[in-house]
């Protein structure tokens, strides 16, 4: 096809990402600009005819790269693999089959953001993403109430119900996903409209009452597949320091009810690295083995680049040498023996993506 050179990317043809404050992406990897378009716009317009979109297209199929996708270039000149690589990986028998336009659309996968209502303020995060962030930052621009991408939910249901046909993937992000007053009303319009075989993915801190979670898992259960990440990076005390308005009490009492009400193969882990928790990254392997084996497989580790105090490569060497040790010696000493070779060579990946990263290397 000629229109799919080198720097072709399939995401603003099959994705949508609607960011906090309505703006509508290709993806959650583009950097914000003045020049996007909204969540509202789609009121207006259809999905194929949003002016930002197409200006990303029209890049892609001249085989130029948008300013909005420097994020992906860098990953890959850092040698690492990027969201267009894998998402060029994903769609490649797609991508070989079909012809591309401008106004070409078909909605595989949406993630989105319905508000950055949150009751944590995880240190390493920002009042942009959490309301619970509110009370601690000293910038006079941050709102006085929840930044949000929709009042209701009817351009997303018109949305949803046009490409119905295509769509497999939904991702609910925030803010905490579970406890935006849309989000239960959503899950119910996807069932009525029998869109409940779609995956549906959420990236969840577990500070939600666990009443209204049980209301929401009962929901869930009429979905084919859900995956829920939890972002874990330290236990006990140290979790409880480093994401500022956690109970690690709730945390682990609210993810036995995910494994009850779904399965423990529904649960995922998502440690981030960052200067606060290098040598814990060991600990954390062992509780998720003890407490969710099944989810070792499903542990992944992310790495915190912004706000740069808190890369970890501007610890001491001193400091990651010895988080370097400890994490091993906790590996070797409390799990190695007791996983399959599977778990064994996933533990080992991990701890070699966090370590080569603590040695100075690229982030993957
Ligand atoms: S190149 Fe990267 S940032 Fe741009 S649309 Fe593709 S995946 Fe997203």
């Amino acid at each position: 096809m000629t229109n799919k050179k080198n720097n072709f990317c399939i995401m603003p043809w099959v994705s949508l990402s609607v960011r906090t404050d309505g703006q509508l992406h290709p993806c959650c990897q583009t950097l914000s600009s003045s020049k996007m378009n909204y969540f509202k716009d789609l009121k207006a317009s259809p999905i194929n005819e949003i002016e930002s979109i197409i200006k990303i297209k029209e890049a892609f199929l001249s085989d130029s790269i948008p300013n909005e996708c420097l994020q992906c270039v860098k990953d890959e000149t850092n040698g690492g693999s990027s969201m267009r690589t894998i998402k060029n990986g994903i769609y490649s028998e797609y991508i070989e089959s079909t012809s591309f336009s401008l106004d070409k659309f078909e909605l595989f996968e949406i993630d989105i953001r319905f508000s950055n209502l949150c009751q944590m303020s995880c240190l390493t995060c920002e009042p942009w993403y959490s309301t619970g962030w509110y009370q601690y930052s000293k910038d006079s621009k941050v709102p006085s109430a929840p930044i949000r991408s929709m009042e209701d939910l009817e351009n997303l249901k018109s949305l949803l119900k046009v490409n119905s046909k295509y769509l497999k993937k939904i991702t609910l992000t925030g803010g905490e996903p579970f406890i935006d007053p849309l989000h239960d009303k959503f899950l119910e319009f996807l069932i009525d409209n029998n869109l409940n075989n779609v995956q549906l993915e959420y990236n969840s801190s577990l500070s939600i009452n666990s009443e209204s979670l049980t209301k929401s898992l009962k929901l869930l259960s009429n979905f084919k597949a859900v995956k829920i990440a939890l972002s874990i990076d330290a236990i006990s005390d140290d979790a409880e320091r480093i994401r500022r308005g956690l109970s690690w009490e709730l945390f682990q009492s609210n993810a036995q009810l995910i494994k009850n009400a779904l399965s423990e193969k529904s649960i995922y882990f998502h440690y981030t690295l960052s200067t606060l928790n290098s040598h814990f990254l060991g600990d954390v392997l062992v509780w998720i083995h003890n407490n969710f084996p099944s989810s070792t497989l499903n542990t992944i580790i992310n790495i915190v680049h912004k706000p740069t105090e808190f890369d970890s490569q501007n610890l001491d060497p001193s400091s990651r040498k010895k988080s370097i040790a400890h994490n091993l010696k906790t590996v070797k000493e409390n799990l190695l023996q007791d996983v399959s070779e599977e778990e064994f060579n996933h533990i080992m990946k991990l701890l070699n993506k966090a370590h080569k990263y603590l040695q100075g290397g690229a982030s993957e």
